[in-house]
This record gives C-alpha cells, sequence and structure tokens, in this order.
C-alpha cells in the first residue's frame, strides 16, 4: 500500500531484550522489528537499544561503530546494605536490518552478563542482568543527551525503566519522555528479591510498598519480594499487551493471574490496552519466498498444490491432493495445548487427512515416542521434533489447514502466516486466537469467516472444529478454494497496529 508518513515526528526509544531476526528468542523479537520499521517507514526517530549478546552475529551488524563508554550505577547488598558501585559498560552503534540498534555490552573483565551462545541459559543470573540493562539505557540516554517523545519498554525485562526514569531521571535532566511498556506474554512476571533490585543501583526499599512493586500473591506470599510487571504497570504511562481480548482475559479472566488486581486499578485501566501484532509481510510472502518451490498468489494458487505435492513427496507421504494437510508449527510446551495436538495427530488419520508437526521444546519425548510406535513410516503422519525455519516455511505453503490449540496466546503468530499462505486456521477460541480467527459457521459473521474455533480444552471439543473442516474441505472443495483464496487477502501486515501505537505515542507526547 502507499507509505502513510505521520505529521508529526517523534523520537522513539525501544528498550528490550529481543529483536528479530538476529536476536531472536520468540514474537517478542518479531514485534519490536515489524512495529520499529513500521513507525520508521511513516517517517519517526527510531531506535532501538538491546544487549550487545555475545552470541549476536557481528557481521549481521550494518555499520557497526563503537559510540562511547561510560560507567553505569550499580549496586549490590553487603550486610544487610547497599553497597554503590558501578560497571564499565561499552555502547556500539549499528544497524539491524535496517533498523538503528544501540548495542550496550558490559565490562567482561568484570562479570558475565549477556555471555554465552545464546540469548537465554547463560550462565549469569537474569535478573542482575536484566535489572544491570534496564539501569544502563536510561543512563546513557541521559549522558548521551537524548531527549526522546518516547521511551518504550517490553516485557518484565525492561519493567524497571519506568521506576527508574520516574523516580531516579526524570528530575535529573532526563526530562522530556513519557514511558510505554509492553506485555507479550504474562506468564513470566518478573519476580525479583528486594536486595536485588540493587543491582540497579538504587536500593529496593523504596519500591517494596503495594500501591509500587510489592509482589502481592497470596498463595506464598513473600514480604520481601518485588514483582517488576507490577512496577512496570504502576510507573508506566500507557501499558498494552497485544491482542484485545488478551487484555480482557487479564482484567476479567486469569490470564494476568495476581495482577489483575493491579491492572484492574481504577488509574491503571484507563491506560491499559490491547494492540493486535501484526506479521513481517515481506518476509511471509507466498509470491516471492525463497524457500518455497513454486510461488503463488490469490489469483494463481497452482504454486499451493506444486508446493504440497513436493513437501509430500519429499517427507515420503502418500502424494494426494485430496488428503487435507492439517499441520503444526510450534514450540512445544504446556501453553500450546500439547495434549489437543497429540489428539489431533490421531483425530486426523482417522479421518484420512495427513497431520504434520513440527515442534520444538520441552515435551519432545512424547512426540519421539509417538512416531516411532504409532507412526513409523506411515504414509500421513510425520512428527518432526525440531526447529527449522525452512521447513516452516515449506509447511504454511503445502498445509490446508493450521492447528493453533493453545491453552492461552497472548496474540499468536502462526494463525496469521498461516493465512497469508492460503491455510485455513483451525485454533482455540482464546486470546488474540479469538480476535483474528472467525469461524465460517458463525451465522451472524459467516460472511467474514476465515477459519474454524472450538472452546473446550478436551478432546471432543476440538473434534468439532477439526471434523468440520475436514467435511468441507472433502465435501465442498469450491467453498474451501474460495475460503483460502479470500484468507491471502487479508492485511496482516504491521500497518494498522502501528497506527494504533502511534496514536498511544502522541498522546503521550502532548502532554
Ligand atoms: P510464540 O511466540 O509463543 O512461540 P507465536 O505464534 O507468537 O508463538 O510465534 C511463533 C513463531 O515461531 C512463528 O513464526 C512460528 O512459525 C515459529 N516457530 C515455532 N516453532 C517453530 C519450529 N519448531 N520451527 C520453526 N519455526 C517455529
Amino acid at each position: 500500500g502507499p507509505v502513510v508518513r505521520d505529521q508529526r515526528s517523534l523520537h522513539v526509544v525501544h528498550m528490550t531484550a529481543e529483536m528479530a531476526p538476529i536476536a531472536k528468542v520468540g514474537g517478542l523479537g518479531d514485534v519490536v522489528t515489524g512495529l520499529a520499521r513500521a513507525c520508521l517507514s511513516r517517517g519517526h526517530n527510531l531506535e532501538v537499544m538491546l544487549p550487545f549478546y555475545e552470541s549476536l552475529p557481528e557481521d549481521q551488524i550494518e555499520g557497526l561503530q563503537h559510540d562511547r563508554d561510560f560507567d553505569c550505577p550499580k549496586g549490590r547488598v553487603w550486610d544487610g546494605k547497599m553497597q554503590p558501585g558501578s560497571l564499565r559498560t561499552s555502547v556500539f552503534r549499528g544497524k539491524i536490518d535496517g533498523i538503528p540498534v544501540l548495542l550496550l555490552r558490559p565490562d567482561w573483565g568484570a562479570c558475565n552478563i549477556f555471555r554465552g551462545g545464546r540469548i537465554y541459559g547463560g550462565s549469569y543470573n537474569e535478573v542482575e542482568a536484566y535489572l544491570y540493562f534496564s539501569r544502563a539505557c536510561l543512563e546513557f540516554l541521559k549522558i548521551s543527551g537524548r531527549q526522546p517523545e518516547i521511551i518504550h519498554a517490553h516485557e518484565w525485562q525492561l519493567s524497571a525503566v519506568p521506576m527508574l526514569y520516574w523516580d531516579v531521571y526524570h528530575a535529573s535532566g532526563l526530562s522530556r519522555p513519557r514511558v510505554m511498556l509492553t506485555i507479550h506474554n504474562m506468564d513470566n512476571s518478573g519476580e525479583c528479591r528486594q536486595d536485588e533490585f540493587a543491582y540497579t543501583g538504587m536500593p529496593g526499599e523504596a519500591f517494596a510498598t503495594v500501591d509500587k512493586a510489592l509482589d502481592e500473591r497470596t498463595i506464598g506470599h513473600n514480604p520481601e519480594r518485588l514483582c517488576l510487571m507490577k512496577g512496570g504497570i504502576i510507573y508506566s504511562n500507557a501499558v498494552t499487551t497485544v491482542s484485545p481480548t488478551y487484555a480482557r482475559e487479564a482484567l476479567e479472566g486469569g490470564a494476568a493471574g495476581w495482577l489483575r488486581s493491579t491492572l484492574a486499578k481504577p488509574d491503571v485501566r484507563g491506560k491499559f490496552k490491547g494492540l493486535l501484532n501484526g506479521i513481517d509481510t515481506a518476509l511471509w510472502d507466498p509470491a516471492t519466498d525463497p524457500l518455497i518451490p513454486a510461488p503463488y498468489t490469490p489469483e494463481r494458487m497452482e504454486g499451493k498444490a506444486l508446493c504440497k505435492r513436493y513437501l509430500q513427496q519429499g517427507l515420503g507421504l502418500d502424494v494426494s491432493f485430496d488428503k487435507p494437510i492439517v499441520a503444526c508449527i510450534t514450540r512445544l510446551v504446556p501453553q500450546k495445548g500439547i495434549h489437543l495436538i497429540r489428539h489431533a495427530v490421531y483425530r486426523t488419520a482417522e479421518l484420512g487427512g495427513q497431520f504434520l508437526l513440527l515442534g520444538s521444546g520441552h515435551a519432545d519425548g512424547d512426540f519421539r515416542a509417538m512416531a516411532a510406535q504409532d507412526f513409523k513410516d506411515s504414509p500421513d503422519v510425520r512428527l518432526m521434533v525440531m526447529y527449522s525455519e525452512e521447513l516452516a516455511h515449506l509447511m504454511y505453503a503445502a498445509a490446508d489447514m493450521v492447528l493453533v490449540p493453545s491453552l492461552f496466546e497472548p496474540c499468536g503468530l502462526t494463525q496469521l502466516v498461516a493465512m497469508r499462505y492460503g491455510a485455513v486456521p483451525i485454533v482455540r477460541s482464546t486470546g488474540g486466537l479469538a480476535d483474528t480467527v472467525t469461524d465460517v459457521d458463525d451465522g451472524r459473521r459467516s460472511a467474514e469467516g476465515n477459519g474454524y474455533r472450538f472452546s473446550g480444552m478436551d478432546n471432543a471439543s476440538l473434534n468439532t472444529a477439526l471434523d468440520r473442516a475436514m467435511q468441507t474441505f472433502r465435501d465442498d472443495r469450491e467453498r474451501w478454494t474460495d475460503l483460502s483464496r479470500r484468507n491471502m487477502r487479508i492485511d496482516w501486515s504491521w500497518e494498522n497496529s502501528a497506527r494504533s501505537y502511534v496514536d498511544i505515542y502522541n498522546q503521550l507526547a502532548s502532554y
């Protein structure tokens, strides 16, 4: 579409633990890059502050150059009292995928923070690392004389930023910014002992009250514990999460756990909102995707059939256009509804379809055993326990249906990618899945139907959606192809969401 440029150009500084493609673990990395790129093209001045993890491939950072070194305040607790200190920090500038970044690296002669072969799970303490990083980001803004209109902090890792900004920095020179916090998943809210907060260079006592960052859980309550996400929510000028339904589930259901009471405070409710994620439509484009054997468009769908045959052949499956391929591409963690995925494998085979799983994560063993015992040399089922970007692209292109049976899902990107590739999503009605998938048999809204939904967490409930999809595929192929084509035309790009973020930036900046 045409590039929209906003009237007022804002200076926005993101502070984040992840950024796609080179510092990505999950959806957080995709969102930061997608949103930053959309805001850049709307004419805003964007910078992303990111830890300079040892694992980042430096050859993929354009124009990498040293900016400056500084001493970052950083305390520790000794004898029950905070001992002030500092940690030498180096800042580098460059671009990742065309987006300006500021990379911060601590002195590795003095600590192990951000060292190791991958982004999370190094030998350092993550709470210490991100508390230090939060402080270092603000300290850098101050000493470099930056006065952005907006500081956009992400997830529990950067939740100390709004706290430190308003209590320490705002009155000491870094006065212009307003702070926005985006929560991508409430499952981890950043537990932090009061004394650990000293890693920011500030004693935790100052924040250990009910109206600030004190952890208020009733079961296992510990008066010494802080919750970084709570502090971030209280101190931020605006708080967003990644879909309207997930926001509602946090306020009215159990999605936020005990943080529900924090979000429900009258002064928080008014600044809390759910904004849907988009997808990178350049990276995910069946018309140009270099990872699939035949490109296709809604006008010319022949390529999709070729992709299906190519994958069936490659995996040694029955080569059949009439067997629907149900694909599931997911991390294998409880959130993703593992028992429902297991059930769907058997049910799909029973109904004459083909099931392909591409899964990575904790529950590997189950699917490995299942593949060996029940589906060895099966013409219709492949359970692949691994992470593969290439295979993921091939599977979206070959799939007739993509299953996303999550128990909870803040937004979810797989159902959006599925539609972009002309596959029909079958999803559990939760979080962002409920916001993006409308059931084709939902009487009132069937005209905008783009998939199949179910609500329960039991096998029978999943059947109510899977069975209908299989039946339509078998009995009404014209309707199916129509649906597949229509799905490809839906706009899931960042354009719309970016506009909503910019609206909030503008509201904050006009105070
Ligand atoms: P989450 O961030 O919780 O993992 P999302 O749906 O937001 O879930 O994003 C998942 C992304 O990761 C999608 O782009 C999906 O294609 C990709 N993905 C998940 N598992 C795998 C895997 N095993 N191999 C390749 N890509 C995967």
